[in-house]
This record gives C-alpha cells, structure tokens and sequence, in this order.
C-alpha cells in the first residue's frame, strides 16, 4: 500500500458545498503509532461553518423534494463506491486511528451497510389515513425530513459514527453538515469527496475538520436555519450539547459513554463465554462504547473462565495496525494511555491481581497491551469509569439478583452481554437490565438493521433499524373534512 499517496488523495482543505475549500489555517493529524505528523487539514472556523449551513440550506428543499428512489439509489452507489475503495478507507482510518487492518476492514464493511440498509428505508417511509372516531372528519399523518442537520462524530470509529448518521438523514430527506474528530479528520474526508463521485448532490454534505470545536458548533446551534444536532461521544460533552441546544429547542440524538457489563452465569458455555468477551473486549482494542468494561462472572466458574481468558489475551501482539502480525494497535493518544494506566493502577492499589498483561512498553506510540485484572473489588474506578482500552476487570458474584444488580449499578445504559444455557433466565436477565442493548451468549451486537442506542447517561435515540430513521423525520398531522 503507497501510503504517501494515499494520504495525497484525501482533500486537505474543508469539504463545503461539494468541493473543497481553503480554509484560513491547518492543524496537524497524527499517526498514533509513532506520533508523527500524517497530514496537515483544513481548520474550519465559526465563518466556515456558517458557510456550510449556507450550502445545506440552498439544497434542503430540492434534495427533501428529490424522489424516494433516487434518494435510495444514491445512497445504494455510495455504498458501492465505499465497498470499491474498502482496502484504501481500512488503510486510511488504521493510519490516523491506529487499530489493526482487520478492524478497519470490519467497519469499512459495517460502516457502508447503513448506505445499503437506509437506502432501502428511504422508500418505506410511511404515513395513515383514518377517520376520526367522531366521524367527524379525516386524519392524515405524514412524514417530513427535520431539516439541516449538525453530526459530531468521535475518533474511535471514523467511519461509522458518521456513516450511522448520514445513511437514515440522506434517505429521510436531510442535508448534514459533520464535524468529525479532530484525531480522525481524514476518513471523512475522503469519504466526501467519494459521495461526491458517487452522485450525491452538491450541498447535502459538508465536513468540517476543525481545532475549535467549541466555536464552530456553536455558530451552528445558535443559527435558527439548523434543525437538529446528532451526538456521538463522551457523556460529559453530550450534556452540554443537549444544554447548548436548548436556546433553539434543536431536536437531539444522543449516542454517549457505557459502561457495558458482562455477565457470565454458572450454567454458561465457558468456551462460548471466553470467545465472546475476546469480541466485546478486543473489537476495536477495547475503544468502543459498547467494549465490555468489566466482567462479572459467577463464582462457581469464576477460575476456570479467568484462566482462559488470561490464555486468549496472553496470545494477542500488540504492534503498528499496518503489521499484518498485529492483533492490537496503539490507543489513540496519550491521554487515553494516561487513564487507562491510572485505572489499573487503582484497581491495583485496591487489591486486584493483574494475570496478564498490566505494563505499558514505553517508547514512541501510544501502546498497552492486552490485560486481564482477576479479583477485582467492588468500589474500584475501572467498574465505574469507561476504561475505552484493551484491560477486562473480572469480579465475582453468587446469585442471579446479585449478576443484575451489579450489572445495573452504573449510570450509563447502553450495551451488556449475558452468557447462559437457561433460555429462562437469558430473557429474565436481558428484561432486568437497564440498558438499551443486550447481548445473550454474543459478543457483538452492532447491526445496521438494528436499533443501535442506549437509556441513563448513554444518551437517547436511536442508530440503525426501521427506527434509525425516525430521528430525521418530523410527524405532520394533516386534518381533513369528513
Ligand atoms: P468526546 O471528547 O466527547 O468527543 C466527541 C466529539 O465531540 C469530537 O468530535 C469532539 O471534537 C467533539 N467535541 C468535544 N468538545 C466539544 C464541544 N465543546 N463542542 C462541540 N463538540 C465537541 O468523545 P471522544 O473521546 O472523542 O469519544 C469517546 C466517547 O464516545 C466515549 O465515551 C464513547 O463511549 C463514546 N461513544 C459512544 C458511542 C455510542 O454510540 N453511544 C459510539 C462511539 C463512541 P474534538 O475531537 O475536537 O475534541
């Protein structure tokens, strides 16, 4: 793979209107890797955001006018094109975000499917006509697009965070404006200006990579012409968002922080059990909302599912994502190194073990490598906090009331993971946890067909499914005479 020029065919300015444009200075994109420089982007500002509302607005009514179909077909291309160009956009996300080739091929594939999947949706959205129960007149209820749409999309999926979102607001009729990361600017990039090629219409797309976060957003929520802001990221900034959004009374999706529980019963397959928690801990090195933070297993089996866990990770390489040797890349910067390694420490300086792994190797990137904490005691940080990194804390418990009750004893509500052989107790456990997702005896979940989101502090909304949709139609009910 040239490398080199692959980096020269991503747009280096701003994505405004359906081509790029200069922006007034740059900031740097760094491989996590190794820290140096891959590529200098344009750093939009207030104006430039601004201006990017202006282009939406230009085109909103005739792309909501544009037929069903063609809205479907486009989206159906673009799905196609990414598939085309899998290899480059896997190679690009492993270069600015670090995981291995492997997982960037996984999300190019997840990533494009909510183009199959909302491309197909566009041209189910339904609507009714009845009478009302008085027989005094008509009721007609239809659908329409919100409007212009705002996404804020985190660094740890470059791809389908955004994807998730633009699939159901192109097909439901919207124009989107997306602010990317500002460690993942690239994949974004390059995906616009292949949606471009690929025919989607001047205008419905924009991309924003910017420093400054704070003022292009707001340039943009204070601006009446906005209709709606979607969110994916950290709790704390999402709250602050949905507050921000207020002023306008924006309509809002919030896909936030978890703090997924992973729950194995003392009638689980353990083998199953630990092929599971590899996937809900290792997908994506541990930096996914849904990643199992922490590992609640029976104590009858608690041994025996440790041991070969501790096994399974013990066999992971951590190395540069680009090596096809490597199963685990670098996390994303310092910072996520500094916490990861302060959460482990905590654990430890309470009282757990570390059975495998624990050590960061120092040297240029941001590495850790694949970790299992055993004993690990209630009122440790890492059970409470998201870790986002590849360290599975396991802790004990006796009854199923004592499983839920420690599953649910967090804020956050988005995935959890359930192994047990009981069809019985899977559908009583998976209805007594609070969150908006559960895995039983499966250790992924993410699915375009489905509705992908959380309840708590995870936010609301949802992404994926027939429902994903909804969040960019707006309900008009229509009165007619008898
Ligand atoms: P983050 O710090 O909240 O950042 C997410 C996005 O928000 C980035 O684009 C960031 O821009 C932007 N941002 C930060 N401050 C802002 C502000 N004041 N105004 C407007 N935008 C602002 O989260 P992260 O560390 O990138 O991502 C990890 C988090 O995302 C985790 O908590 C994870 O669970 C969550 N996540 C949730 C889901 C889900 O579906 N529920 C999926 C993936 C990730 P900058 O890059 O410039 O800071």
């Amino acid at each position: 793979m040239d490398t080199t020029a692959l980096l020269t065919s991503v747009p280096a300015g701003l994505w405004i209107g359906g081509a790029e444009r200069q922006a007034t200075s740059t900031f740097n994109v760094l491989d996590p890797s190794n820290g140096e420089v891959l590529a200098a982007v344009g750093d939009a500002t207030a104006e430039d955001a601004v201006a990017a509302l202006d282009a939406a607005c230009a085109v909103q009514a005739q792309w909501a006018a544009t037929p069903a179909r063609q809205r479907g077909e486009i989206l159906r291309s673009v799905f196609e094109a990414i598939t085309e160009r899998a290899d480059d956009i896997a190679a690009l996300m492993t270069l600015e975000m670090g995981k291995v080739l492997a997982e960037s091929k996984g999300e190019v594939t997840y990533g494009a499917e909510f183009f199959r999947w909302f491309a197909e949706e566009a041209v189910r959205i339904g609507g009714r006509y009845t009478s009302s129960p008085a027989g005094t007149g008509r009721i007609v209820v239809t659908k329409q697009p919100v409007g212009p749409c705002y996404a804020i999309t985190p660094w740890n999926f470059p791809l389908a965070m955004g994807t998730r979102k633009m699939g159901p607001a192109f097909a439901a009729g919207c124009t989107m404006i997306v602010k990317p990361a500002q460690e993942t600017p690239l994949t974004m990039l390059y995906l616009a200006k292949l949606m471009d090629e690929a025919g989607l219409p001047k205008g419905v797309l924009s991309v924003l990579p910017t420093s400054s976060p704070g003022p292009v957003t707001e340039a943009l929520l204070d601006d009446g012409r906005l209709r709606k802001l979607t969110f994916t990221g950290s709790t704390g900034v999402g709250k602050s968002l949905v507050k921000q959004s207020a002023d306008k009374l924006l309509r809002t999706s919030m896909e936030l922080g978890g703090n997924a529980p992973f729950i194995v019963f003392d009638d689980a397959d353990i083998d199953a059990a630990v092929d599971g928690a590899m996937l809900a801990k290792m997908r994506n090195g541990g930096e996914a909302c849904t990643a199992a933070n922490r590992f609640h297993v029976a104590n009858s089996v608690r041994e025996e599912f440790t041991e070969k866990l501790v096994k399974r990770m013990s066999e992971v390489t951590l190395g540069n994502g680009l090596d096809e040797s490597a199963t685990l890349g670098p996390l994303i910067n310092d910072k996520q190194l500094q916490k990861v390694t302060e959460l482990v420490s905590d654990a430890v300086s309470r009282g757990a073990t570390v059975a495998v792994g624990g050590v960061a190797p120092g040297g240029p990137g941001n590495f850790y490598p694949a970790t299992v904490l055993a004993d690990v005691p209630a009122g440790a940080r890492i059970l409470k906090e998201e870790v986002f990194g590849p360290v599975a804390p396991i802790t004990g418990f006796d009854t199923e009331e004592e499983g839920i009750a420690a599953a649910n004893d967090t804020e956050y509500g988005l995935a959890a993971y359930v192994y047990t052989r009981s069809l019985d107790r899977a559908l009583r456990v998976a209805e007594g946890i609070q969150s908006g997702m559960v895995g039983v005896n499966r250790g992924v979940i993410s699915d375009a067909a489905a509705p992908f989101g959380g309840i708590k502090e995870s936010g609301f909304g949802r992404e994926g499914g027939t429902e994903g949709i909804e969040e960019y139609l707006d309900t008009k009910y229509i009165a007619l005479p008898k």
